[in-house]
């Protein structure tokens, strides 16, 4: 087993064996790229070592070849005291990128003597001790565990002292300071030493890499993006190069287009006199790359020829570290840049404008879940505002939220159902919870690419960073703009597209399609085989589905259209008596004649499926409780309580203990008939209403929770009786089908007899899962199944993505057994699995003729459609 690569020799296409870092760096080193020389400990080698809580046999031995290999090439060695000494970074990197989630330590090598060498290397005394403090500071955290702050309480304390703002303009004695202050941290807080030994210091910092896998942060990051906790990361082990040897070093951070709107412009932040993790913490308000230019013209034009090859190399928008030390550029990682998904479409159709990608490729580079992204709200255009202070518009949307200072109260909010902006100097890691909890990002520091932006854009969350004009003070829980004071719990709305940031509360409106997404899902629809139908129960949500692409309406909840100030009138349909019934119906049905007008003419030349009544029958009745309230208030004013009380005798006979497993869909159907018959009557009114207006409806009607061919065979002879009477269906001018959903496991499995009676089925797979799992759908979600999905008990949420092997055998059975009895039958999905791209992907392979999701998840089915039938893996494509 070989656990180290050179980076020389290394195959720069394993991700898996090296992470995604060493694999940049040996693709890079081939490439002849300016790298800094050094090795990867493979990710294999980090499995082992967990899995042993030990490094396996060999893996020293072949590290410390490693070592010595470095130190031929690069002639510098650990602890060497004359020229320049050998220092190394460790720095942890994936498969998949998970920025800032896993440990680094720089510096390692550095002791004493190796301090003394490397100022008169240097000739810089100072530079000796800012890499000394570095040193201590990373070890401390990563290796020994040592909270950060610890360090940061520091080297503010020596700032404020020194009355300076930054770190770079601390002189060499303060650094010495700093060091002995540092050290001082570690004597106190940690049990271990930190050894003098390199060889001692580099087995303990790759140990810790290995186990930053494992740490708090890195599980969470991973559960939100759906990373296996099976890969393991790798170790980086490479020569230091030095951007703070002074003002002729620096170190930066760049995009080969912009990661926010997806320009053909490289982008870049550069620090002068700083190390890299300087950049990605945001510490100091960065230089552009046109500045670097005015400092470094040739390190400069040697950078914008590196973009230029990398993103060729890897025809694809590259994200690239590097450092300038005393005028020499050197590269020190790439990966395939995090994009917005604007700019993800952006870069995908221009790179096929370009030539450097055909229209498939572009099709498969877009991560379908990444569309809802550009449905975010923004602020009306019309509106016309002065914002309060505007910073880096970092991650695109609008959002608007009461102000937190940390991430604890971000979820504490959340939870209380409160939408939050979470307001920091600069997020850490260690916020990722309170990240993904609030609804929008806002820093005084940092850039587009310091870690709230990275973060913030790969979750599509609005983000504002690198906002200079306002002055956080985290521990009092107020910030400063233009000499107005916000406080905890003020709302406030910002603009992650412009960097606008605005006190108060403004309008947000429904973002429209832009062209390049119009583009490319254009082309999506060209190798799609599944149609792309949605669920809607208004002309205005069918209107919304059919702008982003509806190809019909494959779901009209009708019990939607019973809610609101209608209930009453369905109360009495359900509870009262035949008289009064009859006079409820009709007044219900002449409301749904006119739903069904709108549905259809918003559809008009597409098929709406409208699905008869399935009211989970306790959303309907009044509650038992208010009506013994309403009793106990009568009887107190004296008054007659005998029709109260009839009502609860009433709503006592009907009430049920599993309601979802109770008197819904077709069973109320066949007990109330004239509910259905009335549905049915209003539904070819509508109809007939359309064709007399010119227009061309195209009707299809829907039994819910069917699970006998009798039910189904019942409810089709009374809407065939109607159908018989209505005029220019009998004569077929206007067909009107009539189908089941599949949404109990008894009707899927005998899915071949009911296509018999049936001609469509659409899986109705909410249900479904809840009754092949026997899992209250209501409930399960809010008590244990996100503690099932934690602890790995099962692999995700099944009613987020369809479960393949048990509700997905189901589909796959009652599809294949019914269009064999019924070749005509047509087969699609309502459930909300329709819009998820993994779901997707199972539809299309199991032979489904389409989807049907919420409008606002149209353009991602339509992606995930192309993707699935393009053969390919999708989640690649975000990484
Ligand atoms: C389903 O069960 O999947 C479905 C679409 O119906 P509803 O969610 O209305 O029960
Ligand atoms: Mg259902």
């Amino acid at each position: 087993m070989q656990y180290v690569h050179d980076f020389h020799t290394a195959d720069g296409s394993a991700r898996d064996l090296l992470g995604g870092k060493g694999a940049g760096l040996a693709e890079m080193t081939h490439l002849g790229l300016p790298v800094p020389e050094g090795f990867t400990v493979s990710t294999s080698a980090c499995r082992r070592y967990l899995a042993r809580e030990a490094a396996p046999p060999g893996m020293w031995e072949a590290i410390m070849e490693g070592i010595h290999r470095l130190e031929t090439r690069t002639g510098r060695h650990l602890s060497g005291s004359v020229g320049a000494p050998l220092l190394v970074s460790v720095r942890s990197g994936a498969k998949y990128s998970m920025p800032g989630m896993m440990d680094t330590v720089l510096n390692l090598g550095m002791n004493d003597s190796v301090r003394e060498a490397l100022s008169r290397w240097s000739g810089s005394e100072r530079f000796s001790w800012d890499a000394y403090r570095r040193f201590i500071q990373t070890y401390g955290k990563v290796v020994l565990h040592i909270p950060g702050q610890a360090f940061e309480d520091i080297l503010t304390e020596i700032r404020v002292d020194r009355a300076v703002s930054d770190d770079s303009q601390l002189s060499a004695n303060d650094l010495e300071q700093v060091t002995s202050a540092f050290r001082a941290v570690v004597a106190e807080r940690a049990d271990d030493r930190i050894p003098a030994d390199p060889e001692a210091q580099l087995r303990q910092a790759v140990d810790a890499v290995f186990d930053s896998w494992n740490s708090d942060r890195a599980v969470a990051y991973r559960r939100l993006h759906q990373i296996s906790n099976d890969l393991g990361t790798a170790a980086n082990v490479q020569m230091m190069v030095f951007g703070d040897l002074g003002d002729d070093s620096g170190t930066g951070v760049c995009f080969t287009r912009d990661p926010a709107t997806g320009e053909k412009i490289p982008y870049g932040d550069y620090l002068p006199n700083a190390q890299g993790e300087d950049v990605v913490a945001g510490i100091r308000n960065t230089l552009s790359l046109d500045d670097l230019g005015k400092r470094h013209p040739a390190a400069h034009a040697q950078l914008v020829k590196v973009m230029s090859t990398l993103e060729n190399h890897y025809r694809d928008m590259c994200d690239i570290e590097f450092t300038i030390e005393r005028d020499k550029l050197w590269v020190l990682q790439t990966r395939i840049g995090k994009r917005t998904a604007q700019a993800a479409i952006r870069m995908a159709t221009e790179m096929v404008e370009e030539g450097m990608l055909d229209r498939s490729e572009a099709v498969l580079r877009v991560d379908p879940a990444s569309l809802e992204q550009l449905l975010h709200p923004r602020i009306s255009p019309k509106l016309d505002v002065a914002p309060a202070v505007v910073g880096v518009g970092a991650s695109p949307g609008a959002a608007k939220g009461s102000v937190v200072f940390d991430a604890e109260t971000a979820v504490e909010r959340t939870e209380q159902g409160l939408d939050v902006i979470l307001v920091r100097w600069e997020t850490t890691p260690d916020d990722i919870l309170g990240m993904a909890a609030s609804k929008g990002i806002l820093t005084s520091h940092g850039g587009k690419t310091s870690h709230a932006a990275v973060v913030a854009r790969g979750m599509g969350i609005p983000a504002v960073t690198g906002t200079a004009g306002i002055d956080v003070d985290e521990k009092r829980r107020t910030f400063v703009v233009g000499g107005a004071t916000v406080d905890e719990g003020d709302i406030i709305t910002i603009d992650g597209a412009s960097g606008a940031v605005y006190i108060g509360d403004l309008p947000l409106e429904e973002p429209a399609e832009t062209p390049e997404l119009h583009l490319l899902l254009g082309w999506a629809d060209r190798y799609r085989r599944l149609g792309v139908w949605a669920n809607a129960d208004t002309g205005a949500e069918a209107t919304i589905a059919r702008e982003r692409g509806a190809e019909g309406i494959g779901l009209a909840r009708t019990e939607h259209m019973f809610m609101g100030d209608r209930i009453d009138i369905v109360r009495r349909v359900i509870l009262s008596e035949d008289a009064q019934r009859k006079a409820a119906l009709e007044e219900l049905k002449s409301l749904q004649v006119t739903d069904f007008v709108e549905l259809l003419e918003a559809m008009d030349g597409m098929v709406v499926v409208v699905r008869l009544l399935d009211p989970p029958l306790h959303e309907f009745l009044p509650d038992r409780w208010d009506l013994e309230e309403k009793r106990v208030e009568a009887l107190a004013a004296g008054q007659d309580v005998a029709e109260i009380e009839t009502m609860m005798a009433t709503v006592a006979k009907w009430e049920e203990t599993n309601p979802m497993l109770g008197l819904r869909g077709v069973r109320l159907g066949l007990i109330i008939p004239d509910i259905y018959r009335m549905q049915a009557q209003a539904a070819l009114e509508a109809v007939a209403k359309r064709r007399e207006a010119g227009g061309r409806p195209r009707l299809e009607i829907m039994v819910p929770l069917v699970s006998t061919t009798e039910e189904l065979h019942r409810v089709r002879a009374v809407v065939q009786e109607e159908m018989d009477m209505a005029p220019g269906t009998a004569d077929g001018s206007s067909e009107v089908l009539i189908g089941t959903m599949i949404e109990t496991p008894r009707a899927a499995l005998i899915a071949a007899d009911i296509a018999q009676e049936a001609d469509f089925f659409s899986f109705g797979t909410n249900d479904l899962t809840q009754m092949t799992f026997g899992l209250s759908r209501d409930d399960a979600e809010a008590s244990f199944l996100g503690t099932y999905v934690e602890e790995g008990i099962i692999a995700s949420n099944p009613f987020e993505s369809i479960d393949i092997a048990g509700v997905g055998a189901l589909v796959e059975q009652a599809t294949e057994a019914g269009k064999s009895a019924n070749p005509r039958l047509q087969v699609g999905i309502c459930g909300e699995h329709g819009g998820d791209p993994a779901s997707i992907r199972f539809f299309h392979q199991a032979g489904l003729d389409y989807v049907s999701t919420s409008p606002h998840r149209v353009p991602t089915a339509r992606l995930a459609a192309a993707q699935a039938a393009l053969g390919e893996s999708t989640s690649d494509a975000s990484v």
